[in-house]
């Protein structure tokens, strides 16, 4: 638990108080893609996808989605899928080590760019993103379950397009809404195509139901994806009312202005952070990159879900201020 050592601090430490769910009922799938499930209203309507599992280890989304199939949650109008996407990883899931089944050969949501999807390049987590493309095609609405590694709350991450922001606020749900560019390791699902272009309605919300293995995240993502099947109106009003009656908390925005990608391999934090954490003063050391010290650009910079896993090329941290 050095604090100058950020690759010790508390890593492993928190007790995986959730199971994983058995999907075995789920493989063959109804879309002609293993482990994706769609469900198609006679009314027409819009195309919701609610995805889990994009990292195999962040088990919250497969429990929520496990439930409302098993609860048979249909359309009155539009389609719902539901999809389980890497199952690979899944499948490695072990709670004596659960980090480790986070993706089999890369990760998943950072391969979600025509050129890394159209090129030459190979692996579980292409194919997979491949198989699904042609389905997330068609969505119009996506939510995209995830989980950190850090105990820190639940957040939407919105991307920059205020159309995300928008239908965000609509729900209402959770208190964070964090505006972010994404990686530059690659493109998330939810910044791929039409998503990513403000000039299209297509909506893709990519949630942070709170730590991997706390009980509370999965009743988050539960929640977060019950939300969203009634905002974007694909429910009965039976269905839909006691989602959209729950109560709205105040959210507060924040706008990512900065993205610290490492870029050496002697990267560490200054203090244990969990994200969240308000730098009163700009300038202030937060981390330190081979021989380079990295700074907050201004007073009261948030820090946003700082990684335990340091590696040359990835995310290490977002800065952040409020906006609302
Ligand atoms: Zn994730």
């Amino acid at each position: 638990m050095a604090a100058s050592d950020g690759t010790t601090r508390g890593f492993g430490a928190t007790p995986v108080e959730i199971d994983p769910p058995d999907l075995g009922p789920w493989r063959t799938g109804n879309a002609g893609i293993d482990y994706v499930w769609s469900f198609t209203a006679a009314a027409p309507g819009p195309h919701v996808m609610l995805s889990a599992l994009m990292h195999g280890n962040e088990i919250c989304g497969a429990i929520a989605l496990d439930r409302m199939l098993r609860e048979g949650v249909r359309p009155v109008r539009g389609t719902i899928t539901f999809a389980f996407c890497n199952i690979e990883a899944y499948r490695s899931f072990s709670r004596v080590d659960p980090a480790v089944s986070r993706y089999v050969y890369e990760d998943m949501n950072r391969v979600w760019d025509p050129s890394a999807l159209d090129g030459p390049r190979n692996s579980p987590e292409l194919r997979r993103a491949r198989l699904l493309r042609p389905l997330v095609d068609t969505v119009d609405y996506l939510l995209d379950i995830h989980s950190t590694t850090n105990i820190n709350p639940a957040m939407m991450l919105t991307g920059i397009a205020k159309k995300h922001l928008d239908f965000a606020k609509t729900i209402g749900f959770p208190v964070y809404l964090v505006r972010d560019a994404g990686h530059e390791a690659g493109q998330r699902l939810r910044d791929y195509g039409r998503f990513g272009d403000p000039q299209t309605p297509a909506v893709a919300l990519l949630v942070e139901s709170g730590q991997h293995w706390a009980k509370a995240t999965a009743e988050t993502a539960r929640e977060a994806a019950w939300r969203f099947l009634a905002v974007a109106g694909v429910l009965s009003e039976a269905d839909a009312a006691p989602w959209l009656r729950r109560p709205r908390a105040p959210q507060r925005v924040i706008q990512v202005t900065d993205r610290v990608t490492i870029q050496s391999d002697d990267f560490r934090f200054f203090d244990t952070y969990e994200g969240f954490e308000v730098i009163d003063r700009a300038g202030t050391v937060v981390a330190r990159d081979g021989g380079k010290h990295i700074r907050t650009p201004y007073d009261n910079c948030v820090l946003i879900m700082p990684s335990r896993r340091f590696a040359r090329g990835q995310t290490a941290v977002r800065l952040g201020r409020f906006e609302e």
